[in-house]
């Protein structure tokens, strides 16, 4: 079957996704949605950033031991409004384990020092 198809939660028959309901025992057929949930979220989040913070270089404007932590970080300045890009200080820009440099455009780096020393304290 491609992968397209629907499956009957009922008896696991699989159907064109044009077909509303089974053609063996009548079960109404329902599209996965977890896909589109998870991109109404992204939207959610992109909706926040400030224009204003997005010109200029990129500069570094904090430091993180981790991943958890740079994402502790870099949903912090999205509160704010500011996007951030998240890069392994070793070099490159792939998930892998490690210390981690929370690099914001030039025109957002003051606004993203004040929120992380506010947090701070
Ligand atoms: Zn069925």
């Amino acid at each position: 079957m491609d992968s397209d198809a629907i499956v009957c939660p009922s008896c696991s028959r699989a159907h064109s996704p044009e077909e509303r309901f089974c053609e063996a025992c009548g079960m109404p057929l329902v599209h996965q949605t977890l896909v589109e949930q998870d991109a109404g979220e992204r939207r959610r989040r992109a909706r926040k950033i400030k224009p204003q913070y997005t010109e200029g270089e990129l500069v570094q404007v904090a430091y993180a031991e981790n991943q958890p932590e740079a994402e502790f970080i870099a949903n912090l300045l999205l509160e704010e409004g500011i996007p951030c890009l998240l890069r392994n200080s070793i070099g490159g820009y792939s998930p892998v384990i490690g210390p981690r440099e929370v690099l914001v455009p030039a025109s957002g780096a003051q606004a993203a020092r004040e929120a992380l020393a506010f947090q701070r304290g």
